[in-house]
């Protein structure tokens, strides 16, 4: 029997959850007027948003009034990296920001626009499994830090990053220091009330979580300064202005609620999947570089995996001509045979890293696609593959 299309790129992108797809139908149905006006449709639209922003509160463990309503992840990253910056520069502070080498884009342009406009940055590095050194981020931290961006968990490698002993050491070496953490990829995976707990700004996206593209929230500490992006209506308490999207923030609410009830359940069922797919292609394909040494935290549905002498780009296309999908690290590298800089700060050498390959898998992935991805995988890289 046809197992349809094997998707192993959850990381990139997870498929609309049917009760997401639901919560937002009910919310669609009927008028729904501007958040912002005092008419009954206006009201209804008002009452939607405030009950998705408890439920985004509550995924938190914060206060419903420190979510702010966006776009996604990147403009999340982006109002947490520019208008922290923007809130010490107005109170006259030449600040630095710290960040880890191995930041999303999102945060990493972000960085580097604010550090091209004068403010200070230092990149941190990690070692060679993954995680950022918190011994380099400890003697970096100065009086004049005034934040540290350092994701949850990484997209490429799913590699968990020692966000408690970040906060930790930021507290009593800067604790005038904002600390920001990316967790649009391990939303769908941790329990970010708890992981994520001592950081000042957090940023989400639906998308990752089975929710609508185009959705995120950034949660804002009140302790944190932040200088809105997007001026006009001062809509999100001034801080994101602009006509919510109403049924879109249902969406992230449903996402989050059904990734929290699931959580345990689909995380130990998907890790195991995830194990029987690393064991099988361990052992049908020779020379196989395991990017994350064993014993590393890892989120559930993450495999990063190199095939030294392969192309990455040449195996995406072969698998995905027989309906495998996934990645060669980060989505949104595709197309581009730049190298990761993800792994050139792990220490990989670039020959190996070209033949990197990202499977992320997802509460919808299934036995029978990890079974077809086996039949698939090790044909198609012992055929492509120059050289071992
Ligand atoms: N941060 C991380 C870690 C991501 O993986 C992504 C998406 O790939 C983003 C930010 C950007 O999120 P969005 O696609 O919602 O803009």
């Amino acid at each position: 029997m046809s197992v349809g299309l094997v998707y192993l790129d959850h990381a990139a992108t997870s498929p609309l959850r049917p009760g997401v797809a639901t919560a937002m139908d009910e919310a669609r149905a009927g008028v729904l007027g501007n958040p912002s006006g005092s008419h009954p449709a206006a009201q209804r639209a008002r009452r939607l948003l405030e009950e998705a922003r408890d439920e985004v509160a509550a995924f938190l463990g914060r206060d419903p009034g420190d979510v702010v309503f966006c776009s996604g992840g990147t403009e999340a990253a982006n109002l947490a990296v520019f208008g922290t910056v923007g809130a010490a520069e107005g109170a006259g502070e030449a600040g630095e920001v710290l960040w880890s080498a191995v930041e999303h884009p999102a945060v990493r342009e972000a960085v580097h626009a604010v550090q091209a406009a004068g403010a200070g940055a230092r990149e941190l590095p990690v070692g060679e499994e993954g995680a950022l050194d918190v011994g380099a981020l400890s003697e970096a931290l100065t009086e004049r830090t005034t934040l540290v961006a350092v994701m949850t968990a990484n997209n490429e490698t799913g590699v968990v990053q020692p966000l408690g002993a970040v906060v930790a050491a930021v507290r009593r070496r800067a604790p005038q220091a904002a600390v920001f953490t990316d967790a649009v990829q391990a939303a769908p995976w941790l329990d970010l009330a708890e992981v994520a707990a001592g950081a000042d700004l957090v940023a989400l996206s639906a998308h990752k979580l089975g929710g609508p593209v185009g959705v995120g929230a950034l949660a804002v500490s009140p302790r944190v300064g932040l200088v809105a992006r997007q001026v006009g209506g001062g809509q999100e308490r001034e801080r994101r202005s602009g006509t919510q999207d109403v049924v879109g923030a249902v969406g992230l609410a449903a996402a989050v609620r059904l990734a929290a009830a699931e959580r345990a359940a689909v995380g130990a069922r998907v890790a195991r999947l995830r194990d029987e797919l690393r064991r099988g292609l361990l052992s049908a394909v020779r020379g196989l570089w395991v990017t994350v040494p064993d014993g590393v935290e890892v989120l559930p549905g993450h495999l990063h995996l190199c095939v030294p002498g392969a192309d990455r780009e040449e195996v995406l296309v072969a698998l995905g001509r027989e309906g495998v999908c996934v990645s060669g690290g980060s989505s949104c590298a595709s197309g581009a045979l730049e190298p990761s800089y993800v792994l050139a700060a792990m220490g990989v050498e670039r020959k190996v890293a070209d033949g990197s390959l990202r499977f992320t898998l997802g509460p919808a992935t299934t036995e029978a696609h990890v079974a077809r991805a086996l039949e698939v995988v090790p044909a198609v890289v012992e055929r492509l593959r120059r050289t071992v």
